[in-house]
């Protein structure tokens, strides 16, 4: 614990000297929260089908075994009085359950939880590389190089990370992993999708998954409005979802399709990774500004020396 501590402490304080070394060459590696391979036609998913879920809230159990939190008995999950509030994933449940009622309407439940965006600001914002998109699709936390600023938190655009306040000596930052350690150890799918007796989870690859949501939406028009929720939000997603009411009316918020500049990530974690000196970090958003220009900001004329202008010539002479 107090080893952690201390190299937190020291990341923090290079972070603020932000000592002076080579301007560094700008390279996509393993710290540019994309890790090599990652696209999203080959990553994995999981889509969740509203309309089939029954708001039992297995998968908040089984998530919480998975992720090895003090988890109580199954059955003290039937407890139907926490949909009195909506309730938001939290430092020991990855995931929560909220149910949402509309006048006559049957009553619907939407799982929260990280929804693994293709190009997670979460990583972006992430000075030290310790949020990962990995190849398989799940963005993974490394407690190792993270520094505590919970920049994650202010970047993600689903209000996901959570944070352990009450961990006085190694606190981490949490969400979903996407059970990337119960994968990578042999599992075929996550446990929240294991457990779900209504199958209204599925995992697979994205671009399968989507290809059959838009498949259930064109078989039944009635039945789902004509939007998968996280194909395009914030970059596209790996988490998506198929629903029969607007997404607005069940607490999923509305967000630009546009994610953040890959080019600005990139430098961003070059420039940090290799503690360059501010002049250096000057140069290179100039360079980006300069690059990004529109036409019309250029001089029209290109002076060898600066002229006055020609009301004023005469005003001088
Ligand atoms: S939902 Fe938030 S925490 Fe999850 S990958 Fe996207 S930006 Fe990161
Ligand atoms: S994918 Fe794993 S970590 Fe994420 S909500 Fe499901 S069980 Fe929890
Ligand atoms: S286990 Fe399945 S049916 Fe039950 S609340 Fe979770 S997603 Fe819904």
């Amino acid at each position: 614990m107090k080893s952690s501590a201390n190299r937190r402490w020291f990341l923090k304080s290079l972070a603020l000297a932000g000592a002076p070394v080579v301007c560094p060459t700008v390279e996509a590696d393993e710290t540019d929260g994309h890790e090599s391979g990652a696209t999203s036609s080959g990553t994995m998913g999981v889509l969740m089908d509203i309309t089939q879920c029954v708001g039992c809230r297995k998968c908040e159990y089984a998530c919480g075994q998975a992720a090895g939190f003090n988890v109580p008995p199954i059955e003290t999950f039937d407890d139907r009085a926490v949909f009195e509030n909506d309730r938001r994933p939290g430092p020991a449940s990855y995931t929560v359950v909220n149910r949402y009622a509309a006048g006559e309407s049957p009553e619907r439940f939407v799982k929260v939880n990280c929804l693994h965006c293709n190009e997670p600001a979460c990583a972006s914002a992430c000075l030290v590389g310790a949020l990962q998109k990995t190849a398989t699709g799940a963005v993974v936390y490394d407690p190792w190089k993270c520094m505590g600023c919970r920049y994650c938190m202010v970047a993600c655009p689903f209000q996901i990370p959570a944070y352990e306040y009450d961990n006085a000596f190694t606190p981490q930052v949490r969400k979903c992993t996407m059970c990337a350690d119960r994968i990578a150890n042999g599992a075929r799918v996550p446990a929240c999708v294991e457990i779900c007796p209504k199958e209204c989870l599925i995992y697979g690859r994205r671009d399968e998954l989507l290809a059959l949501a838009h498949d259930r939406i064109r078989q039944h028009p009635d039945r789902y409005v004509e939007h998968i929720y996280g194909e395009h939000e914030a970059g596209g997603a790996s988490w998506l979802y198929l629903s029969d009411r607007r997404f607005a009316d069940l607490g999923f918020v509305a967000v630009p399709a546009a994610a953040p500049s890959h080019l600005t990530e990139t430098l961003q974690h070059a420039v940090f990774k290799h503690w360059a000196p501010p002049a250096c970090l000057y140069g290179l958003l100039g360079a980006i500004m300069w690059l990004s220009r529109r036409p019309d900001d250029e001089p029209k004329t290109s002076p060898a020396v600066p002229t006055m202008p020609p009301r004023l010539k005469g005003a001088v002479s």
